[in-house]
């Protein structure tokens, strides 16, 4: 293979451009277009292209900030109407243009003043307001090209030649610096790559992803709904939806159960003294939704489960033979989040943890903690995930007085979670300095059918609650101490968890789940009455069926079912009924010709019971 073409250079750790000058000893190294570093440089260059081809275009929009992004770019324009589609095919013929004429990109340095006079001259006020808040000397670096000015550090791309293969994706409205109360600006996005077949392999994958979309699978199958006039970010689960949760809760209160966990049921709200005492309102209050005032007394509802757990923890005295506890609940709880980052089920306002709380002594956290590692990557497994991601967040050891509790118990908790983790031989990254100030973690995440990744299991010591709360057992010395306290939760939310289950399915899921595993599809009313009875045997031996009595034809019937996605539409005609069998086809794979209907029966409850991710009956 031909030898790429390198695009820029860093000298002595600095990014320049080709041609840079360098001096004997300097260390130079070549950066080639396929990096990483070189798509962060080639994406920060497609959003100035951007930008020039809009003021080309459309003269008198201002524009503000255009950063490179994973996988992308985007430009925000404050613009007299919003973009249209045909707004995006004209920009991007004109982005075309300009990569053909291949222009030179320079950078310049200005004085301040100078810069100021450019964009005020030109009544670009955002750069403007820009150039006051983030420039603080006299000078200032600009990159050119045509006549197009941006304010930016660079590095780029040397021409405007090299950003062939780019792609205007999509337009949405955002506020200026993010914040409700300013402009509301036109944000295009845009990628590029550095050659074709990395951007159509791209643009495949993003073609992939929109049709697992949760969102729009969530109202095909109808199985939820986000209400926008009743509140955002609030989650209607529907029949079929709700269905599926019931069998993923049903089945994680089994697990818990038979893991050694009782579960509590806790209140929503809680007295503003109890969120005082657990420090929320403190570090937390504005993830927290308004107080409701109760005989004077203000109420808040709960943004976690913890200090509930803690207060049964504390309504009676506590030995060290009564450890560990732990206490599993599906609570649900509410956060406000900024409206603009509210995304379907993946981030909402009121969602249920499957959270739990294990208190224990400092001799038991070793085990604890591999019990609770074991079973995370257990019931994920359970699920049909088997590729994860692990991080391991501990403290930075440079900074000291930053973080509740001893030194003692953060070597220990650090120790139990590594112990934990080497035991089981799970690869996982040290992030120093990134636990938070009550304690280390283990984050856990999840590999989907697309390669993405998506964090579902937290394990993280808590050494702040507990002594705010003075919890206490009283050990083998007789003495009063302080328990070791751990908050997980497995899945993450339920809502969020489901989001990711129909992501990864595409809709289509493995038979415990399946909110109705098949569908049965009569030929004509005179096969009704058979078509019944096969309907009641078949769930009164526990299989979640339905009937489609439509007066349609079968062929109608059987496309529906392949558009709900459902395992098995069973197809039921005079032979059948004579023969006293079925004949099923399976999603996606057709006819597979006819079976005794005890036998398919049986056979489907094995793969129910086994989890099995494979439809066929052999
Ligand atoms: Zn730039
Ligand atoms: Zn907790």
């Amino acid at each position: 293979m031909e030898k790429e073409k390198a695009i820029l250079l860093k000298i002595n750790g600095e990014l320049k451009e080709i041609g840079a000058p360098s001096v004997p000893g300097d260390s130079v190294e070549e950066i080639y277009p396929r990096s990483p570093e070189a798509l962060d440089i080639y994406r920060h260059s497609g959003s100035h292209l951007l930008a020039q081809a809009v003021l080309e275009l459309f003269p008198g929009t201002q524009y503000g900030i255009g950063p490179a992004v994973e996988n992308g770019f985007y430009y925000d324009f404050l613009t007299a109407r919003p973009f249209s589609e045909d707004d995006l095919t004209e920009i991007s013929k004109k982005m075309a243009h300009l990569v053909k004429q291949n222009q030179p990109i320079g950078r310049e340095i200005w004085s301040k003043n100078q810069a100021r006079d450019y964009f005020l001259e030109r009544r670009q006020m955002l750069k403007v307001e820009l150039l006051e808040e983030k420039v603080s000397g006299d000078e200032v670096s600009v990159f050119k090209q045509g006549d197009f000015v941006d304010l930016c550090r660079g590095p780029h791309l040397p021409s405007t030649g090299l950003l062939k293969h780019f792609k205007l994706l999509s337009v949405a409205a955002a506020y200026w610096k993010g914040d409700e109360k300013n402009h509301s600006l036109q944000r295009i996005y845009g990628t590029v790559f550095a050659d074709a077949e990395a951007l159509n392999e791209h643009l495949r994958f993003l073609k992939e992803a929109r049709e697992c979309d949760h969102r729009l699978l969530g109202k095909t199958l109808d199985l939820f709904s986000l209400q926008e006039e009743a509140g955002p970010g609030l989650v209607y689960w529907h029949p079929r939806g709700a269905r599926m949760r019931h069998i993923i809760e049903s089945y994680w209160k089994q697990r818990h159960y038979e893991g050694g966990y009782e579960l509590l049921f806790t209140p929503h709200i809680g007295r503003e003294w109890l969120w005082q005492t657990s420090g929320h309102l403190d570090f937390y209050k504005d993830s927290m939704y308004a107080p409701m005032a109760i005989d004077d007394l203000n109420y808040y509802l709960k943004p976690m489960n913890c200090p509930f757990h803690i207060m049964v923890y504390k309504s009676r005295q506590r030995s060290y033979r009564d450890l560990p506890l732990r206490w599993a609940e599906l609570g649900t709880v509410y956060r406000y989040e900024r409206s603009g980052t509210l995304h379907g089920l993946l981030r909402v306002r009121g969602f249920t943890q499957d959270d739990a709380h294990i208190f224990c002594t400092p001799e038991q956290i070793d085990e604890e903690i591999l019990r609770v590692l074991d079973f995370s990557i257990d019931l994920l497994k359970s699920f049909g995930f088997s590729e994860f991601k692990i991080e391991l967040a501990v403290r930075d050891p440079r900074i000291t007085g930053k973080y509740a509790g001893s030194d003692e118990m953060w070597v220990q908790a650090e120790a139990s979670l590594v112990k934990a983790l080497t035991v089981r031989q799970l690869p996982y990254q040290r992030m120093e300095g990134e636990a938070v100030f009550y304690g280390p973690k283990i984050d856990i995440k999840i590999k989907d059918a697309l390669g993405r990744f998506w964090q579902c299991t937290t394990i993280q010591f808590d050494f702040n609650m507990s002594a705010r709360f003075a919890m206490k057992y009283i050990g083998a010395d007789g003495a009063a101490h302080q328990p070791y306290m751990v908050h997980r939760a497995l899945l993450g939310s339920l809502e969020r968890f489901f989001g990711v289950l129909i992501e990864h399915y595409r809709g289509f899921f493995p038979l415990w789940l399946a909110p109705v595993q098949a569908l049965i599809a009569p030929l004509n009313d005179d096969c009704l009455p058979y078509a019944r009875g096969v309907l009641e045997k078949l769930r009164g031996g526990g299989l979640r069926v339905e009937l489609d009595a439509r007066a349609e034809g079968v062929n109608r019937k059987i496309r529906d079912a392949e558009m709900q996605k459902i395992p098995y539409i069973i197809v039921l005609g005079a032979q059948e009924q004579k023969e006293a069998n079925i004949s099923y086809r399976i999603h996606k794979k057709g006819d597979q010709g006819k079976i005794n209907l005890s036998e398919f029966m049986q056979k489907i409850k094995i793969k129910i019971e086994e989890k099995s991710l494979n439809y066929e009956i052999q």
